[in-house]
């Protein structure tokens, strides 16, 4: 371990010199392939830091961002961003729009930057064209691909992405500046064990039957779970 190293001064580095390429590559590490939703959470990221004047995030919720949706663009913020799930900075709103709020809670300011290009819209382009059908069989019809389309869906999502990097914003987003919304600190609680499955679980997750502290899953209680389609009630038997 590298004592007091901080562990995003790369990507630090490249949003102050606007190494867009680099920090699509560090997206695509955690989002598995290239393509014109994750290039755009870049996009995103980098233009709401310079108009805020945000240099980094320590992952501390100093800085948010609010999400309106969970698909491959959410991977660009969260890379570049360094807000997640995991340490709270990610907000999720399940409204199921491509556009993101990035909250200062020191400068009390707000960006709203809402996708107007998504990189399959310019119908002329015959790549384009090609990407396009290639997602519907694959993703929208789950129907198999050959390998040799596959190859080439994601050798073409690849350019279309690196490709979308060199766009203005404008052509990119629509941009606003709202009242910073006032999002609560994530509370930290105690956590107490199941007398079922003898897990530990955050108190406020933990019902009491019998007298005993039980889990959701024991207790065979209905829960919240975001998967694809959104947030939606889960668990209930
Ligand atoms: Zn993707
Ligand atoms: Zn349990």
């Amino acid at each position: 371990m590298e004592k007091g190293k901080d562990p995003r001064e790369g990507i630090k580095g490249l949003l102050a010199k606007g190494g867009l390429k680099k920090l699509l590559v560090k997206a695509g590490e955690i989002h598995g392939h290239y393509c014109s939703h994750v290039a755009l959470g870049v996009m995103a990221t980098y233009f709401a830091f310079k108009k805020l004047g945000i240099t980094d995030s320590t992952g501390m919720e100093e800085i948010l961002a609010v999400v309106e949706c969970n698909n491959c663009f959410v991977d660009g913020i969260q890379a570049v961003s360094g807000c997640t799930f995991g340490n709270n900075a990610l907000i999720y709103k399940d409204l199921g729009k491509t556009a993101v709020t990035f909250i200062d809670r020191k400068t009390k300011r707000a960006v709203r930057l809402a996708a107007k290009y998504t990189g399959e819209d310019a119908t002329n382009d015959p790549e384009a064209e090609e990407a396009r059908s290639l997602f519907d069989k694959a993703v929208k019809r789950r129907e198999k691909l050959a390998p040799r389309q596959m190859e080439r869906m994601k050798e073409l999502w690849t350019k279309m992405s690196f490709a979308s990097l060199s766009r203005p914003e404008s052509e990119l987003f629509d941009i606003n500046f709202p009242e910073p919304e006032v999002i609560a600190y994530a509370p930290i609680f105690d956590s107490i064990k199941c007398s079922v499955c003898g897990e530990s679980a955050m108190e406020t997750r933990v019902r009491m039957k019998e007298n005993s502290p039980v889990c959701i899953p024991c207790a065979g209680d209905e829960y919240w779970m975001v998967a694809g389609r959104g947030i939606h009630p889960a668990g209930k038997k």
